[in-house]
């Protein structure tokens, strides 16, 4: 529940307003944009708003007609958009491509991955340095070392980099590297690990469990907004199929359908979506024309080699020729490409 105040009530009397809030049993959030809101939080009990609604400045009481309030579109009706340290933004009126190997595997597999990205216009860079895979016999990674090419690759082209964090033991370093931290399809729901995230002071990049519902992808959301990290990018990445044409089944209408339901961006990820290299590009085309405010693809200079996820890989010279088609999808819905940083553009790391 919100307690919507009128424009020009006095600080008392919303002072007034949030202690009666605390004194029903709940905590009161003040909730930053432009009008004076004080959201209710604390307890799954639907709230009594008859306390509330004859008091000194309240305009409106507000119910949220979901389980999830800190995520929810009534909580924050304007987009949250994450700013990266280059300026680039995700969830802004643009859409922001993210590319990058699967994994780390080498300094010069990752630079050179990164270099073409960020020639072909991607402004976030991705590869995991730790791989929870679904087999323990399948590469995990390089882990520290894997972190460090990262940072590498980072002082080398400027872009940002975004990668997994598996646990909560492993989030501090990975925050020390990373510009976004990301959690795992097959993590959505580690709390503790949710939890971790949200105290580390970067951007989150969750993606959506093989088999969960959009309420449980928010609900893994709220866990981080509640520890006061509110930019929280959610990502679809495919849901179990029942079919072998595809690894998994892109959800394309959760797209539209999250963008009704919260105010966090929300982007798709074609290539565990689809698996197969030749459906990577129409998926992403498809995500963007659906209101995706990015994709993340996974490239690879040599996907023959690579040490996973191969097959689903685009080469740098497919993801050079499909960013200038997701600008010409993005332009017929009134959007278009987030800026492309400079070549050669050197932007100062924060470690
Ligand atoms: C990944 O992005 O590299 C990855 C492992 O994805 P997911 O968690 O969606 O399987
Ligand atoms: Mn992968």
């Amino acid at each position: 529940m919100l307690v919507v105040m009128k424009q020009g009530a006095s600080h008392a009397q919303v002072e007034a307003v949030m202690s009666k809030i605390r004194s029903l049993g709940y905590e009161a959030v003040r909730i930053p944009g432009n009008r004076v809101a004080i959201g209710l939080l604390g307890s799954d009990r639907p709230p009594d708003a008859d306390p509330l609604v004859g008091m000194g400045g309240v305009l409106r009481i507000v119910r949220i007609s979901q389980p999830f309030r800190l995520a929810s579109r009534e909580w924050s009706p304007e987009n949250t958009v994450v700013e990266l340290e280059t300026g680039a933004t995700i969830g802004g009126p643009d859409v922001a491509v993210i590319a990058g190997p699967c994994a780390v595997e080498s300094e010069e597999q990752i630079v050179e991955t990164a270099r073409a990205v960020r020639d072909a216009g991607a402004v976030l860079l991705r590869a995991g340095a730790f791989k929870p895979r679904t087999s323990p016999y399948s590469f995990q990674g390089l882990g520290e070392r894997g972190l460090d090419l990262l940072s590498l690759a980072r002082r080398e082209t400027g872009l940002p980099i975004v990668t997994e964090a598996p646990s909560p033991e492993t989030v501090p370093l990975v925050a020390e590297h990373a510009d976004v931290i990301q959690v795992g399809a097959r993590n959505m729901q580690n709390a503790a690990l949710l939890q971790a995230v949200g105290r580390a002071g970067r951007p989150v990049l969750l993606k959506r469990g093989p088999a969960a519902t959009l309420q449980e992808l928010l609900l893994a959301a709220e866990y981080i907004l509640l520890e006061g990290e509110s930019r929280v990018i959610l990502c679809e990445r495919g849901l179990r199929n029942f079919d072998s044409h595809s690894r998994n089944l892109l959800d394309l209408t959760a797209i539209p359908s999250l963008k009704e339901l919260t105010h966090l961006p929300v982007i798709a990820d074609p290539s565990h979506g689809t698996g197969h290299r030749s459906k990577v590009a129409p998926m992403a085309r498809a995500a963007v024309a659906a209101g995706a405010d990015g994709v993340m693809l996974e490239v690879h200079p040599d996907p023959a080699a690579a040490a996973s996820d191969g097959g689903q890989a685009i080469t740098p010279s497919q993801l050079a020729e499909l960013v200038p088609q997701l600008r010409d999808i993005a332009a017929a819905i009134g959007r278009g490409i987030v800026r492309e940083i400079p070549v050669g553009s050197e932007a100062g790391h924060v470690a």
